[in-house]
Formats: structure tokens, sequence, C-alpha cells
């Protein structure tokens, strides 16, 4: 088996995934690879996947797997991800992760699950802001920007995610349930599985994390 360590970051759309994934992937030494952000790339790049995903991402349903599964192999085939990697919004349905499992082989990933009830979730959505320019993530009560509209990072634009209106996060939260929740007793009855409390400060939630790897190792 390889030392290699790859860390999945589970839980609802909103719960503070892509935040702690910045810190952790910090951290951790791990580079971060979000699915949510390479199809963003590939939307702004008006590629023929990112024409593709497009409607499936603006409505909240899930991009085909087979779209994502070529997407991200070929991302983690990268040399950076020789040493392991964060996964930020991957897997989001059984076959993702049956097919994570059969690349990873004897490698065993460690999945950490944000938990955050639903009711705060919409709310939280409506608060949260991201950097056109740089993909900083902001929340106008969390981390609010020093001056309204501007990234704190890089000086650029900060804008709401169209798919953070409160209907498409009812539709995220809906497909979230019903697609994705499976996964925790996936990863739970293999024994790689840890819960986090995802209601609570920031700084808490990290350190929360950084101990579950701790014990994981
Ligand atoms: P996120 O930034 O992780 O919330 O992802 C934004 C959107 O990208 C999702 O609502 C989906 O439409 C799409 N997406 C991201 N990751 C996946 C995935 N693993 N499987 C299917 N769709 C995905």
């Amino acid at each position: 088996m390889s030392d290699r360590r790859v860390v999945i970051l589970l839980g609802p759309p909103g719960a503070g995934k892509g935040t702690q994934a910045v810190r952790l992937s910090d951290g951790l030494g791990l580079p971060h690879v979000s699915t949510g952000d390479l199809f963003r790339e590939n939307l702004s790049n008006d590629t023929e996947l990112g024409r593709r995903a497009k409607g499936f991402m603006e409505s909240g349903q899930l991009v085909p797997d087979e779209l994502v599964l070529e997407m991200l192999f070929d991302r983690v085939s990268k040399p950076d991800c020789a040493e392991g990697y964060l996964l930020d919004g991957f897997p989001r349905t059984i076959p993702q992760a049956e097919s994570l499992a059969e690349r990873l082989g004897a490698e065993t990933p460690r999945a950490l699950l944000l938990e955050v009830d639903d009711a705060l979730i919409v709310g939280r959505a409506a608060g949260r802001l991201i950097c056109k320019g740089c993909g900083n993530i902001q929340h106008l009560e969390f981390s609010p920007p020093a001056k309204a509209g501007v990234c704190d990072a890089c000086g650029g634009e900060l804008q709401r995610r169209k798919d953070d209106e409160p209907d498409v996060v009812r539709e995220r939260l809906a497909v979230y349930h019903e697609q994705t929740a499976p996964l925790v007793g996936f990863y739970e009855n293999k024994g790689q599985l840890k819960r986090v409390n995802g209601d609570q400060k920031p700084d808490a939630v990290y350190a929360d994390l950084v101990r579950c790897l701790e014990e994981a190792a």
C-alpha cells in the first residue's frame, strides 16, 4: 500500500466544505480538488464540458457521473496529486464513490462529514459570496468583506453564486439527501468516516477536522 493520503470532505451544500477545504489543504500540504470549482472554471472558459454541465449546475442538479469522473480522474492524475489530495464536492453519488474506491485499490480514503441542519443551510447560503477573480469565499455574516462587494484576498469582485439562490439551495439539499447522503453509510460501513459538528465557528470546526485526521492516522 502506498502512503498517499486521500481525504474526502462530505456534507450538505453550504456546510462549509469549501472554506474548511482551503484551510485543510494548506495545513495538510495536499492539493484542494473541488469538482464544483473545476466545473466553474470550465464554465467561465466556455469549454465543451462547461457547456454540458451548465444547465445541471444552475438548476441545482448533479452533473452526470461520466462527465464528473473523467474530469476528476484527469485532475488527480497530475503530478501535484502524487502524495495525495483533498476532495471537496466529490464523490456525490454511490457510483462515484465506487469508481474512486476502484481507482484507489488498497488505499484507504478518509471521509470527514460536516454535519449541519438543513434549516441553517438556506440562511447560510444566502449570505455566501464568492470572488470572481480568485475564488475566495466570504460571508456577509461570518467573514464580511472589509469593503462591500470587494474580495479581501485579491480586491476582485464578490458575487453570489446563482445556485445559492434560496430555491436552488432547497433543490440542492433535496438532491443531497437523495443521492449524496447514502455515502455516509457507504464510508461508515467501511470504518472510513468521522463526523464533525459543522454548526460551530470555523476555527472550532477546523480543530475538530484535524483531530479526526490525527485519530485516523
Ligand atoms: P459545489 O461547488 O461543490 O457545490 O458544486 C456546484 C455544482 O457543480 C453542483 O451543484 C453540481 O451541479 C456540480 N457538481 C460538483 N461536483 C459534482 C459531483 N461530484 N457530481 C455531480 N455534480 C457535481
